[in-house]
């Protein structure tokens, strides 16, 4: 048997009446951005997350960077970042010309740990940038609570998290601004790239649909040096017929997350940990070993595709050797990169594809245990 780690373009197999319509008619009616699509996805999407509005971007990081530009975050500010990341979430900070302070994860969930990020805190802080990664919640309650005190913009990267929540609520309107990203493997992807920003406030709501198309309210009038980002109107229509079925694909996934986590107990993997009031949605199913390697090598003689999120942090990066962050500098996060392994996860995973997942995955352990 063999087991994708993810199969893209299974939705549209699964939906392929229903999206065919909605392309076709973006096709059809002649307007291609800024539209009825775009609008009507915004209103369908804030009004999921709970949020008042959602501007919708040409993706993730412009989601993160124009939400900092719209706060006025730039050159001298600093902005805490998790150490263990997408690069995408640093990448932001450094495009507005903001430096990035990375604080250390808590290690049994992955995310920013609270209790470290009022040690990072300096005058020049502007905002704290939390991701829930692999799909968990980030500890918003606490986080919000030191930003309050501090007076910090709190910006989440839900790029992984779309429909989680967090003591009930939807992530999405926790924070100030909440940064999510469509491009097609994310819950809820796209057949292209696609980014936007949920929020309560209606002036950074404003100044987002302003950057976002050239730093423009009336045509050919520019009030600022904006930008070209926008959400096509062919991936808002398909975005509003997926919005219907990402209830049920995230259940999907936690019913899988569920097996795996009940096969995998006991083993010497390290399993995921759902911290207290967290509602996750298992973008990523990570399991943590010492023999990694070997592992991964023998499930992939078995069948069974696994990716490594992420092999290299964001400061042990080329792209950030200027920030002069030596291996050792986190120790944690490098542990983490070191370690971790995603399991298949995909909510047209067939039930025999699971299984066999964990068949492969406990007779690999059991090798490993004989061969000590
Ligand atoms: C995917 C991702 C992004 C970037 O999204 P794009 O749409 O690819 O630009 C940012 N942050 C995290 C955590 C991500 O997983």
């Amino acid at each position: 048997m063999n087991v994708p780690f993810l199969n893209v373009g299974a939705t549209y197999t699964s939906l392929r009446g229903e999206l065919d319509e909605a392309t076709a008619r973006v096709l059809a009616s002649g307007w291609y951005l800024l539209g009825r699509e775009l609008e009507a996805f915004e209103q369908e999407y804030a009004r999921y997350v709970g949020a008042r509005f959602c501007v919708g971007v040409a993706n993730g990081l412009d989601a993160l960077q124009l939400s900092l530009r719209a706060r006025g975050i730039g050159p001298g500010d600093e902005v805490i970042v998790p150490s263990n990341t997408y690069i995408a979430t640093w990448l932001a900070v450094t495009q507005v010309g903001a430096t990035p302070v990375p604080v250390e994860p808590d290690e049994d969930t992955y995310n920013i740990d609270p209790a470290r990020i009022e040690a990072a805190v300096t005058a020049r802080t502007r905002a704290v940038l939390p991701v829930h990664l692999y799909g968990q919640p980030a500890n918003m309650t606490a986080i919000v609570e030191i930003a309050r005190r501090h007076g910090l913009f709190v910006l989440d990267d839900a790029a992984q998290a779309h429909g989680a929540r967090v003591d009930g609520q939807r992530v999405g309107s926790v924070g100030d601004a909440t940064a999510w990203s469509f491009y097609p493997g994310k819950n809820l992807g796209a057949f292209g790239d696609g980014g936007a920003i949920t929020t309560n406030d209606e002036e950074l709501a404003t100044r987002l649909r302003v950057l976002r198309n050239y730093g423009s309210r009336v045509k050919y009038v520019n009030d600022v040096q904006g930008y070209n980002s926008r959400l096509d109107e062919i991936q808002a229509a398909v975005l509003r017929v997926k919005l219907a079925h990402l209830d049920a694909w995230n259940a999907r996934r936690a019913q899988i997350a569920a097996r795996y986590l009940d096969a995998l107990r006991g083993t010497d993997l390290v399993l995921p940990v759902v911290a207290d009031g967290m509602e996750p949605v298992w973008h990523l199913f990570v399991v943590r070993t010492r023999q990694r390697g070997q592992l991964q090598r023998q499930l992939q003689e078995r069948g069974v595709q696994t990716l490594i999120h992420y092999p290299i942090p964001p400061h042990l990066q080329e792209a950030y050797a200027s920030l002069g962050l030596p291996k050792g500098t986190f120790p944690i996060s490098e542990r983490v990169h070191d370690e971790v392994l995603s399991l298949p996860m995909d909510p047209h995973m067939t039930d025999e594809q699971v299984e066999y997942v964990i068949a492969q995955t406990l007779d690999a352990l059991r090798g490993q245990l004989q061969g000590k």
